[in-house]
């Protein structure tokens, strides 16, 4: 396994390989990887000749006063994982490396960023948008894999690569959660072993969500919501809810009465669990 630091140097690799014919796959991340990386890995390298890992921790997606600063880093352990479950290169420039050079350019994508996420977070994927382009430019995958837990992203880049024709195609994988249902995440060793436990109710009200629709028949959006609101008061009263919402996987509009409704359905929300935020979803069909 190589690490690369350079933009140039990843050129010359991905040319060779380009020429080559041999499929290369990324994995974009920004570290302190755990087993939802992992999977993507897993999937990606079973799937493609190369595996490429970027582990780079993007400035631009993190608004004033978020947690850049303190964001968990072990990069030494980041690149034994990442041995370990067959990465070909690690793709890990320094933020001068990226945008050492003054930059006058953004993607940004609209309308599926306006919503969700991007009513507590302005401008985070105009940073998530460029920096993938630029990963995208860098390494030059024939797939690149990244995970359910983002929903939002996942709309967001496949708007993008479908607006700009840019040759690769997006692979979503599963959400890898603990046995409580608790979803992955590099920011959970924020979490105190109760806010861990209690951060279980997430997983359990987007699934009562699920049913209410599936099962119960549910068609007031509404009604779900207070009914979702209502249990996570009383599992993990001191948790903040910021959105609970039931949407297209498109567009991510939302659907307020579920009954004229038919197709995919993403339940997603955002949450405080003290001075952590989680994101999770769940997708299924109606
Ligand atoms: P991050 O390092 O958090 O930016 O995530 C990098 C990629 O890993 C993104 O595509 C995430 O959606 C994906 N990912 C993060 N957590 C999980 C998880 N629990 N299960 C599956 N994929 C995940």
């Amino acid at each position: 396994m190589k690490v690369v630091k350079e933009i140039r140097a990843f050129q010359q690799i991905s040319e060779f390989y380009k020429c080559s014919g041999k499929s290369v796959a990324l994995v974009p991340t920004m570290g302190f990887l755990h087993e939802g990386h992992i999977s993507l890995m897993q999937k990606a390298k079973a799937e493609n000749d190369i595996l490429i890992v970027s582990i780079f921790v993007n400035p631009t997606q993190f608004g004033k006063g978020e947690d850049f600063d303190k964001y968990p880093r072990d990069i030494i352990r980041d690149f034994h994982i990442c041995e370990k479950a067959g990465a070909d290169y690690i793709f890990n420039p320094e933020v001068s490396e990226m945008y050492g050079e003054k930059s006058f350019t953004k993607v940004s994508v609209s309308n599926v960023t306006e919503k969700l996420e991007g009513d507590f977070r302005p401008g985070h994927f105009d940073g998530v948008a460029t920096v993938v382009t630029k990963l995208l430019n860098i390494t030059a995958p024939r797939k690149f894999y990244l995970g359910q837990k983002d929903a939002q992203q996942n709309a967001v880049l496949k708007r993008m690569i479908r607006d700009l024709n840019i040759d690769t195609e997006l692979i979503v994988c599963e959400t890898i959660r603990e046995q409580n249902g608790l979803a992955k995440s590099s920011r959970n060793t924020f979490l105190t072993h109760e806010q861990k436990q209690k951060a279980s109710a997430l997983y359990f009200i987007l699934n009562e969500g699920k049913r209410l629709i599936l099962e119960e028949k549910i068609s007031d959006a509404d009604f779900i919501y207070d009914y979702a609101s209502e249990i996570l008061k009383e599992k993990a009263p001191e948790f903040e809810l910021q959105y609970y919402k039931i949407t297209d996987n498109y567009f991510l509009d939302e659907i307020k009465d579920l009954s004229l409704y038919n197709g995919e359905i993403l339940i997603s929300l955002a949450c405080k669990a003290g001075s952590t935020r989680l994101i999770d979803n769940i997708i299924f069909l109606k």
